[in-house]
């Protein structure tokens, strides 16, 4: 039972904020604070590339949600925790009192103060981002000259990012791409064979591969690695990595270098036991992966514990899921991956697509009949280009080489 008086405070309202905002009561005193209005699907941006899904389809209404769920929305910018007085500065002047705070603010793009990459690529976190990256694009394409797209990252956004610039533009002679990663390998700390299968696919298209090359720095004319190469590029998409947000160093809520902010397998803070940190921005005492699935299942114990820290009551660990990981690479391939396994078959884009009309079906503000018209217009589309597809080509299953196939039912 948590004493009445007691307020809590969410700071960032996306995948692990906003479960915690749905899974706390209405009695309790909640105050989320997010500078966006939207929440964002963000595993669903490099669809806008191909304009599979509008930007609309993979926005929310937050400050409906929220109130949906008998809380109160702040639209504003936390610029300043302070922990001990158990305070917060919003960027618009005010300040907030909590009792109990939840910080999920995720992270941001990570520049690793490369020179040119601020001011010379197109970061790749946010819907806005990607939608600008297709109107680029949509320019850039209409002169007849050749071209070359530079993406630098190979991990899972940048590798979604390719394959959905290949569904649009693998037809176009003109158009070519790059990717750039500094691991030897594509989807680095994944199986390899994830990285054979890529190279295989991207054989008949006109993808050039630079593993294990570092950027050394960027201009409007292209990318130039530490190796020497340079790569002609009219527009280089930044998919290298995240770096926490400023505000989590400056609250002393991270205390090392290159580290996130750390927490106990509770999710609460390590220097701050009023504060418990959640998804991306959390480093736990065995870190997992910076994946929504992960992120939604940090809000939900950070909500049990919060009231349970609140009520003097024990807490219980964070476990993570054993959620298998979905990527896509446009409608050329999508994996499932599962530890070591690894599955492969167009079929699984209607799975990726599913767990997407779930999650926005359920988290949507307007219940019944009144969510038809949207549920509708964010089904129409990507039922066309990536559940029928799927389905023509059900006899495709397959593992990729050297794994064990997954049991199917
Ligand atoms: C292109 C791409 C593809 C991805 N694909 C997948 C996938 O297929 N599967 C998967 O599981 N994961 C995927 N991920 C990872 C997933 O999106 C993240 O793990 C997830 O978004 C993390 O959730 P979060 O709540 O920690 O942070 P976020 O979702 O990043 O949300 C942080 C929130 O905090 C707010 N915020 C930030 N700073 C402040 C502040 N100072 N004050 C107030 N609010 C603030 C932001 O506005 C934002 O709303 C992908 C990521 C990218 C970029």
């Amino acid at each position: 039972m948590i004493p009445k008086h007691k307020s809590i405070l969410i700071i960032g309202a996306n995948f692990s904020g906003l479960t915690a905002a749905l899974q706390l009561p209405k009695t309790c005193d909640v105050t989320v604070v997010d500078p966006s209005p939207n929440f964002e699907w963000i595993p669903g941006i490099h669809e806008i590339l191909s304009g599979v899904k509008t930007p609309q389809g993979l926005r929310l209404d937050r400050a409906d949600i929220i109130a949906r769920a008998g809380h109160r929305f702040v639209q504003d910018l936390v610029t300043r925790i302070d922990a001990r007085k158990r305070r917060v500065t919003l960027a618009g002047g005010d300040t907030l009192n909590f009792d109990a705070a939840i910080v999920a603010v995720g992270g941001i793009g990570n520049s690793y103060q490369i020179p040119g990459v601020d001011s010379h690529t197109w970061p790749f976190r946010t819907v806005a981002d990607s939608q600008a990256i297709e109107q680029r694009m949509n320019t850039l394409q209409q002169k007849p000259a050749p071209l070359q797209v530079v993406v630098v990252g190979g991990g899972l956004s940048g590798i979604e990012a390719l394959g959905e610039l290949l569904r649009r533009y693998r037809h176009r002679p003109e158009i070519s791409f790059a990717m750039v990663e500094a691991s030897t390998q594509l989807m680095p700390g994944f199986p390899k064979t994830l990285d054979a299968d890529l190279h295989m696919i991207c054989q008949e298209h006109r993808v050039s591969f630079h593993t294990g090359e570092s950027v050394a720095r960027v201009t409007p004319q292209g990318v130039w690695l530490a190796s020497g190469k340079r790569l002609p590029s009219a527009l280089t998409i930044w998919a290298a990595g995240l770096a926490p947000p400023p505000l989590l160093r400056e609250a002393k809520l991270i205390r090392s270098p290159h580290t996130w902010a750390a927490v106990h397998q509770t999710l609460q803070s390590r220097y701050a036991p009023s504060i418990f940190v959640v998804g991306d921005a959390a480093a736990l005492p065995k870190p997992v992966s910076k994946q929504a699935f992960n992120a939604i299942d940090m809000g939900a114990v950070a909500a049990y514990n919060v009231t349970r820290w609140l009520a003097d009551q024990s807490l219980k660990d964070f476990k993570p899921p054993a959620t298998p990981l979905l990527l896509a690479f446009g409608d050329l391939q999508t994996y499932m991956i599962a530890g070591k396994t690894v599955l492969a078959s167009k079929t699984l884009a209607g799975a990726k697509e599913g767990v997407y009309q779930l999650f926005m079906a359920q988290t949507a503000p307007q219940p019944g009949l009144q969510g038809v018209p949207s549920a509708l217009r964010r089904r129409r589309k990507s039922w066309k280009e990536l559940v029928v597809p799927g389905l023509l080509s059900l006899k495709d299953f397959r593992a990729t080489s050297d794994c064990r196939p997954l049991k199917l039912l």
